[in-house]
Formats: C-alpha cells, structure tokens, sequence
C-alpha cells in the first residue's frame, strides 16, 4: 500500500467523525516548528526559520497542547531542525501516546544521535530532505558533506527498522532528469516514500531560484510520469493538479502551522499573522478569503499543505475520482 493502513484509516475516521459533527473545516495535519534554529542555512530558507535562538523554542506543553487542539491525526515536526530540539524524544513519545502519527522532517546531520537515543514505532516516519544529487544537495544546503550523511542516515535507519521517507522541493535550476536518478537511487535504497514539492515563487522572495505557475506545470509533467515508476507520496489528484491538468481551491485550514511566534495565518507558506490562542487563531483567520486563492502571495502556489487537502475535500464529488484513488492507496 501507498501509505501504512492505520494511517490511512484514521484518516478516514477522523473526516467521517467531523462530518458526522456537522464540520466542514477541520485540520487533517498538524505542522508543528517547536523552535527557529537549525545547524544548517538552506537556499531558498528565510532567516527567521534557522536564526531563532534555542531558549525561544515551543516547550513540550505548549507542543502537546497544540496536538490536542488542532485534533489532526497527523503531525509533521519540522521547524528549525527537529533533531536540535532538546526535548525531541520525549515530543515524540507523547504525540504517539496521543495515537497520532508523526512525520519527522530533518536534514538528517543529527540523525545518529536520534538514533542512538529512539527506537522505531509504526506511528513514527523519518523524513529526510534530499534536493536532488550530491553536488546539487550540497549546494542548496550551503555545506559539503550533507547529502553523503543524509543518504548514510537513510540507509542506517532502514537497517534499524523506521519507515524512512525523503522530502525534495524542485527549484528553477533543477534537471528532471537529476531528480529521476535521485529517485532510482532511493528505491534501491529501499525508502517508503518520496515527497517532490515546487519551490513557487512569492513577492517578497528575493532570490531566483523560486518557480512561476507555468514552470511548476512543466516540471510537474515530469514528475506524473515518475510517479507510475517510483513511490512518490503525493495523491496521483494533485500531481495532475500540480502539472495543470485540473484545479482546486486551496484549503489552508487542512494544515494548521504551530510555530514559536504562534498559530500562523494563514497556511505553512505565509505568515501574515501570528495568534496566540487556537481559538483566535480557528476563529480569526478569514479561510473564505485564502480558499479563494485571489491574494498576490498565492498566485504562483501549488503547495500539497495547501491543496492535497483538497482532493480529500472534492473527492466524494467524484465517484472516478474516488475509485482512482482507492486503487492508488492499494498499490504497492
Ligand atoms: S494558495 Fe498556497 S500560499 Fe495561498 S493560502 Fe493556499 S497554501 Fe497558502
């Protein structure tokens, strides 16, 4: 299967229970930043996501409680750099205690220490970000040496028995072709799923390196056609979506973002406000408005946080559509 059962059926529940309580928003994926430092800085990272100070992380309380609150079965740790967090075993072993499951993204440099300290749990996924080959990784992490220890952290946590999974944004310099051979690389490695997103591009990035709508549906073509050889983990919907070939509104509320500044509105990608509370945060932001995708900063997005949710969303208008993915999910 595409995704382990338990996490597709509490998926299922989750939605059902929500539709069965009269909601028609409900977050299905926590992203949780407990802190804005990292031992890395990435091309195309704003500082405020690496520079924080490590004294300002989320505390372990303030983690759970946003778990609690947002309700989503899912839970992605990323930040700043996950394995920094001096509390991460713990977070860990209370959100699976919350039976939620966890995506656990890094850039893998600490990953051994991790390692040495965890063990793997059918709830807990590593995700590793990869962009591509050696000198292509390298450069976007600004480091020699990263790719080497990421592919070595893959291939040890496999070995240890974790569900191991790679996460790769596309930018305008990257070769479809670099990306096939990285994908064919990580299946001989034996990884349980591969994340490509687009890289778009916003007004207030300064850099070049960042894609406009048409390039993304270009590069996303592509990434369809891999997508029959290679276990990407994007819903075969979006990845039409993302070359151009249907549409969808966005559906922000589908991926609440908890960060050390706060609840942040509206969606993973853009900061236009921080909440204290996840009332003022639920009941605040203005989700007609950011569903409509009509603000300048959502002109060029074809993110998964924004829009896997939803295909979930406009599924049931498909019968086709419902049937595809079911056998999308059960294919090996
Ligand atoms: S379209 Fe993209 S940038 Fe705009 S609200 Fe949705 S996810 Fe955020």
């Amino acid at each position: 299967m595409r995704f382990p059962l338990h996490i597709t059926t509490d998926m299922i529940k989750w939605q059902l229970k929500n539709k069965l309580n009269g909601q028609s928003r409900y977050p299905v994926v926590l992203m949780l930043e407990p802190l804005y430092t990292c031992n890395l800085a990435c091309v195309g990272c704003t500082p405020e996501r690496h520079q924080g100070d490590l004294k300002d992380r989320l505390s372990l309380d303030q983690c759970f409680e946003a778990v609690d609150q947002s309700g989503a079965p899912v839970v992605s740790i990323c930040g700043g750099e996950p394995t920094v967090y001096p509390e991460l075993p713990e977070l860990i072993e209370g959100i699976i205690d919350r039976k939620r499951h966890i995506y656990l993204c890094t850039n893998g440099i600490l990953l051994e220490r991790f390692y040495a300290k965890g063990k793997p749990h059918k709830r807990l996924s590593i995700n590793v970000h990869l962009d591509g080959m050696r000198d292509t990784h390298d450069f976007v992490c600004d480091k020699p040496g990263v790719f080497d220890t990421a592919v070595e952290m893959i291939k040890r946590g496999k070995q240890l028995g974790y569900s191991m999974c790679t996460n790769t944004t596309v930018f305008r310099e990257t070769s479809m072709e670099e990306i096939e051979e990285m994908c064919e690389m990580l299946t001989g490695l034996g990884v349980d799923g591969i994340m490509i997103s687009p890289g778009y591009h916003y007004q207030a990035l300064e850099t070049n390196h960042f894609l406009y709508r048409d390039e993304i549906h270009q590069k996303f073509k592509h990434v369809l056609k891999l997508s029959e050889r290679y276990k990407i983990s994007l819903t075969p919907l979006f990845l039409e979506f993302a070359a151009g070939e249907r549409d969808y509104p966005c559906t922000p509320w589908g991926n609440v973002t908890r960060t050390p500044f706060g609840w942040k509105d509206p969606c993973y990608l853009i900061g236009k406000k921080y909440f204290k509370t996840w009332d003022e945060f639920w009941n605040g932001v203005d989700w007609d408005y950011w569903e409509k995708r009509e603000d300048a900063l959502c002109q060029n997005c074809l993110m998964h946080s924004g829009f896997e949710a939803s295909v979930m969303r406009k599924l049931p208008e498909s019968p086709q559509d419902m049937l595809r993915m079911a056998k999308w999910m059960m294919a090996a």
